[in-house]
C-alpha cells in the first residue's frame, strides 16, 4: 500500500536512476499528456511530498518543470537498465516512460500526472500539512491542524493530507492500535496527541529504505501489521477477534478491546 515511506522510496529510486541525466526519450499515455516530448530536457531532482510524487527537471533553455504524480492504491514507478525486461507490471498499465543513456524509469497506474512549472507545485502540493518524512517535519504545526477539528474521528483526521502529509490506512490503524485509542474517538478525546503524532513519524521513519511495511518489528508474511488487514483474527496483545468497517471513505481495522471508544471531554468553561 502506497504511504508516505513508499513514496519516499520511490523517490529516492527514481533520483538515484535519474538524477542529472539528460532524457532522450519520453512516452506518455495519458490525454493530458500526450504529445509532451522531455526529449533533451535533464532531470534535475526526484523529491516526495507526503503521497505525491515530484520529478523536477530543466527544460533545454534552463526553465524548472516538475512532473507531478500520485501513487493513490495502485501506482508504482520502476527503474530498468537500458535494454533489461520492464517485469513490473501489466504493459497496459504504463502510463509514462522516459528514457536516459543510464536508465529507463517507467510509471505504471499512475494518477493525477501533471507538468507545471516547479514555481507552481504549489498549487498541487501546497495544501499539504507538514510530511513526516520531509526535511521540514514539523510535529506541532501537524497537532495544530488536527486539533483544529476536535469533533472529528482521529481515524479520519490522520488520513486528511491536509493535516499531516504521508499516513495511509495501514499505518492509521497501527498507530491508533499501538495507542490504544479507537478510530472513532473524536480528535478532542484522545490523550496525548503529540504522542500518537511522533509515533507515526517514526513508523513511516522506521519503514523508509525498504519495501515491506511493518509495525510489529517482523518482516515475516502475516506478522507485519497489528490490525490492519487482520479481520477476524486473534488480537496479538488479548485474542479479541479484530474488527474491521467502514470509518468515512475508508475501512478500519481496530481491536474494540485494546482500543476503548472515549467521550470527546466536555467543552471547556
Ligand atoms: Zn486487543
Amino acid at each position: 500500500m502506497p504511504e508516505g515511506d513508499t513514496v519516499w522510496n520511490t523517490a529516492r529510486v527514481l533520483h538515484r536512476a535519474l538524477a542529472g541525466a539528460r532524457i532522450t526519450g519520453s512516452d506518455f499515455r495519458v490525454p493530458q499528456l500526450a504529445t509532451t516530448d522531455l526529449t533533451g530536457w535533464t532531470v534535475r531532482e526526484s523529491a516526495s511530498r507526503g503521497k505525491h510524487l515530484l520529478l523536477r527537471l530543466d527544460t533545454p533553455t534552463g526553465e524548472h518543470w516538475s512532473l507531478h504524480s500520485h501513487l493513490r492504491m495502485d501506482g508504482a514507478w520502476r527503474a530498468y537498465a537500458p535494454g533489461e525486461r520492464w517485469s513490473g507490471r501489466s504493459a497496459h498499465l504504463i502510463r509514462v516512460v522516459l528514457r536516459s543513456p543510464g536508465a529507463v524509469a517507467v510509471g505504471y497506474h499512475l494518477h493525477e500526472l501533471t507538468l507545471v512549472p516547479t514555481a507552481d507545485e504549489d498549487h498541487l502540493v501546497g495544501h499539504l500539512g507538514p510530511d513526516l518524512l520531509g526535511p521540514d517535519w514539523d510535529p506541532d504545526e501537524a497537532v495544530r491542524r488536527l486539533a483544529e477539528h476536535p469533533e472529528q474521528t482521529i481515524g479520519e483526521a490522520l488520513l486528511d493530507q491536509r493535516n499531516l502529509a504521508g499516513v495511509g490506512n495501514l499505518y492509521k490503524c497501527e498507530v491508533l492500535f499501538l495507542r490504544g485509542v479507537s478510530p472513532w474517538t473524536p480528535v478532542g478525546g484522545v490523550p496525548d496527541l503529540p504522542g500518537l503524532v511522533a509515533l507515526a513519524q517514526r513508523l513511516l521513519a522506521a519503514n523508509r529504505g525498504r519495501w515491506t511495511q511493518s509495525s510489529t518489528g517482523s518482516l515475516h508474511r502475516g506478522q507485519t501489521s497489528y490490525v490492519y488487514g487482520r479481520r477476524a483474527q486473534p488480537c496479538r496483545r488479548c485474542g479479541t477477534a479484530i474488527r474491521k468497517e467502514e470509518l468515512g471513505e475508508r475501512v478500519t481495522y481496530w481491536c474494540p478491546v485494546c482500543q476503548p471508544e472515549r467521550p470527546a471531554p466536555p467543552p471547556a468553561g
